[in-house]
């Protein structure tokens, strides 16, 4: 299996957790350094070469992917008036243009082995909406646009493709946060916490696990309540 983003935060536990039911893991990231066990690879995904080459090395090394975790994302915020064309564009290329490249890339071995699993690494603001974040939020809501069509088109060929929609996670992302801001959004969590990064990878094994062979198209929230009823 291969997961994007695999060196810290959410892709990390998610990388642990599949290395800890024994299966094999690929991670990529920018700056590299992977769990203990994993098949650890530099690769920006916003570069159709290097992810060219990523899949060239997994594929001799473990074989073709079985589970795809496209889990990478970035932030750069600020409000609508005094976003930058480069901002809107960052964020769009690496959590929603490499997210195509990833699934068409990957999706040529999942056809050739009739199954695969493919999970989207979405946000609740894909659905709320949020101040600040007009680029990450339509890049975020444009992975469901993908899984639902991926559904459509390679679900007969027992693919399923899933939506994963944290809420706030303790991860960098968030840390960054001041203490103010944090206790903020704590408030409106029904939970009245954040998640751990390891609450998030259960969703996600789940997904690739047989029990949800027959869920596809879906939209997972792991967000505490935060989002319910979008
Ligand atoms: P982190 O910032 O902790 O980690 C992001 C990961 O993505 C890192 O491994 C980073 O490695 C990698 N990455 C970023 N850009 C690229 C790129 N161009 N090419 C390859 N790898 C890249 O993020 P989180 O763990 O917090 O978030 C993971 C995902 O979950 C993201 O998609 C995020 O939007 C989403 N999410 C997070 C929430 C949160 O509260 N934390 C809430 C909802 C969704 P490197 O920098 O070395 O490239």
């Amino acid at each position: 299996m291969l997961v994007t983003g695999g060196s810290r935060g959410i892709g990390r536990a998610v990388a642990e957790a599949f290395l800890a039911q024994g299966d094999q893991v690929a991670v990529t990231s920018r700056g590299g350094g992977g769990p203990e066990g994993a098949l650890d690879l530099v690769c920006d995904l916003t570069d159709p070469a290097a992810v060219e080459a990523a899949f060239a090395e997994i594929e001799e090394k473990h074989g073709p992917v079985e589970v795809l975790v496209a889990n990478a994302g970035i932030t750069d915020d600020t409000l609508l008036l005094r976003m930058s064309e480069d901002q809107w564009s960052r964020v769009i290329e690496t959590n929603l243009t490499a997210t195509f490249r990833l699934v068409k890339r990957t999706s040529k071995g999942m056809l050739r082995l009739r199954r695969g699993r493919i999970v989207l690494m979405s946000s609740v603001v894909a659905l709320l909406g949020s101040p600040g974040q007009v680029n990450y939020a339509a890049s975020k809501a444009g992975l469901i646009g993908i899984a639902r069509s991926l559904t459509r088109e390679l679900g007969s060929r027992s693919i399923t493709t899933n939506v994963v929609a944290p809420g706030y996670v303790e991860t960098d992302m968030t840390a960054g946060l001041p203490e103010e801001q944090q206790a903020a959004y704590k408030q409106q969590i029904p939970l009245g916490r954040f998640a751990s990064p390891e609450e998030v990878a259960g969703t996600v094994t789940w997904l690739a696990s047989d029990a949800a062979a027959y869920v596809s198209g879906a939209v997972i929230p792991v967000d505490g309540g935060l989002g319910m009823g979008h």
